[in-house]
């Protein structure tokens, strides 16, 4: 921060759909200078952000597998779909006049740092926003796995799922019954029984094994970021 306090590490998990703004497919650069400056304003307030952005505005392995491609293949592409959504923040947290580093899991020297742990902490602690692309780096994983797994690395004290147009986990779909019911805060277990959609499977056991709290906000309210870091009571906290 300005003066030199930390207020703490989150991970900001975003939704790659969001990016896309209304378009479905792509990056809508509007959308993403938007989240660009929600995150600045946090970090100016001295807490550490690291970022993982999905990537379903592109590719997702598992449609493509349904059309008939391989699926490693396939996602191996949604993989590199992730990584221009994170150039894309890249670039407008630099017009933010925030400092930002790319780390990817499949290394693109030209374009980002491979993942390094110990060197994201650094930036972290140098005030630097990192941005995790290309998932794991490994097929039939997730970008919500990969945000539990980096979350834990590096030592964050919650992950922040910021979903696009639902503001916290339901007992159904809110989209399709309109009596559907907002959870306040879940167990970790109750969303693995229930199938609830906070993430895959994968990320879910992941934070629960680790004791890793989890808030499901609406992203694309403006000030929601701010509110997720401070602790306020919005969306839905799953933890034990
Ligand atoms: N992906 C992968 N391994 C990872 C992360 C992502 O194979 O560690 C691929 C997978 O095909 C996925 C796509 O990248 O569908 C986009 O990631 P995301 O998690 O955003 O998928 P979504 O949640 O949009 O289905």
């Amino acid at each position: 921060s300005d003066d030199g306090t930390v207020a703490g590490r989150f991970m900001l998990k975003l939704s790659g759909e969001a990016f896309a703004g209304g378009g479905g497919l792509g990056v809508d650069p509007d959308v993403v200078h938007k989240i660009a400056r929600e995150i600045a304003a946090v970090v100016r307030d001295g807490f550490e952000i690291a970022v993982v952005i999905g990537g379903g505005n592109f590719f997702r392995g598992a449609e493509l597998q349904q059309r008939g491609m391989d699926r490693a293949r396939s996602d191996y592409m949604g993989m590199l779909g992730t990584v221009m959504n994170c150039l894309a923040l890249q670039d407008f947290l630099e017009k933010e006049g925030i400092d930002s580093r790319v780390q990817t899991a499949i290394t693109m020297g030209q374009v980002a740092e491979p993942y390094i742990p110990l060197r994201a902490v650094r930036h972290l602690e140098k005030g630097r926003v990192v941005i995790f692309g290309a998932g794991m780096g490994m097929p039939y994983f997730s970008t919500d796995t990969t945000a539990a797994q980096r979350a834990l690395e590096i030592d964050a004290q919650a992950l922040l799922m910021g979903k696009n147009g639902v503001d916290g986990v339901y007992d159904s779909d809110p989209k399709t019954n309109p009596d559907a019911v907002k959870f306040d805060s879940l167990g970790y277990g109750e969303v693995i029984t229930r199938d609830l959609k906070v993430a895959d499977a994968t990320a879910i056991t992941l934070c629960r094994d680790n004791k890793l709290a989890i808030l499901v906000f609406e992203l694309l309210v403006e000030g929601n970021i701010a509110r997720a870091v401070r602790g306020e009571k919005i969306g839905t906290l799953v933890g034990d």
